[in-house]
């Protein structure tokens, strides 16, 4: 508890001065593409506009990635209503059925007859369960299972608590990986941000649950997410 404490201060921290710095790389980016838009004349006229492409394809890629960034590391307190478990995980798994085909994996959703409210915020939750899913996929495309990629999403209410499981066939973690996930900056991905997971532990801290992982290398991997239901 007091280790998660201080992971969410430092979060906070780091979070913070990043956000700062991302929004002055914005500014000179957007004087960069501006400039450049004024050369494209002068070089198409050498005959080579494509540089232009080019050099405006990473400019706009650089800005999503500022943008993505920005939008994970903005802290903020729940905003509490009171939400079905069931339906925000049908959507997530309505949301993500594009992208899962796509990529050729199966995305498989179970869920109890009987729904129950609980009090939390519907897009932080989301954003909880696209995280894991999106690192799921991830994990399936580097996986070198030759089976086909398997997401199974799990909802299940025991006692006062929900506890959803998604569970993917990936490439799995070996134990170092699994002692870091969760740290802010912690990725093992050339174009990873590490920040996925340090916002969902935070999220469900907020909300008063639980977020463990267990995995095996070459076999796959459990996120297990507890939430306290109404009494
Ligand atoms: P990022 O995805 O940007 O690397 P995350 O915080 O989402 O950052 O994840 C941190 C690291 O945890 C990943 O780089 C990866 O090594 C590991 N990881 C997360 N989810 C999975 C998964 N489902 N299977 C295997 N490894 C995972
Ligand atoms: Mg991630």
């Amino acid at each position: 508890m007091e280790e998660s404490v201080v992971e969410n201060d430092k979060l906070a921290v780091l979070g913070k001065m990043a956000a700062g710095i991302a929004h002055e790389i914005r500014n000179p980016l957007t004087i960069i593409r501006g400039f450049v838009q004024l050369l494209h004349p002068h070089l198409v006229e050498l005959g080579k506009a494509d540089y232009t492409e080019v050099v405006l394809t990473e400019i706009d890629r650089a800005n999503q990635i500022i943008a993505e960034f920005l939008d994970s590391s903005r802290p903020s307190e729940p905003m509490r209503h009171d939400v079905t478990l069931k339906s925000l995980l049908e959507d997530v798994h309505l949301l993500c059925q594009s992208e899962a085909l796509l990529k050729g994996c199966e995305l498989e959703l179970v869920t109890p007859d009987v729904d129950r409210l609980i009090s939390a915020d519907p897009k932080q939750l989301k954003q909880v369960f696209l995280n894991i899913i999106k690192n799921a996929m991830e994990a399936i495309a580097e996986s070198r299972n030759t089976g086909k990629g398997v997401i199974a999403i799990r909802l299940a209410y025991e006692d006062n608590l929900a506890v959803i499981e998604i569970r993917d066939n990936g490439k799995g973690m070996s134990e170092q990986t699994l002692r870091k996930l969760f740290d802010p900056f912690f990725t093992t991905k050339a174009t990873g941000t590490g920040l996925g997971l340090a916002v969902c532990k935070r999220i469900i801290i907020n909300h008063s649950g639980t977020l463990d992982a267990e995995s095996t290398e070459g076999v796959g991997t459990l996120f297990r997410i507890a939430l306290p239901t109404h009494a």
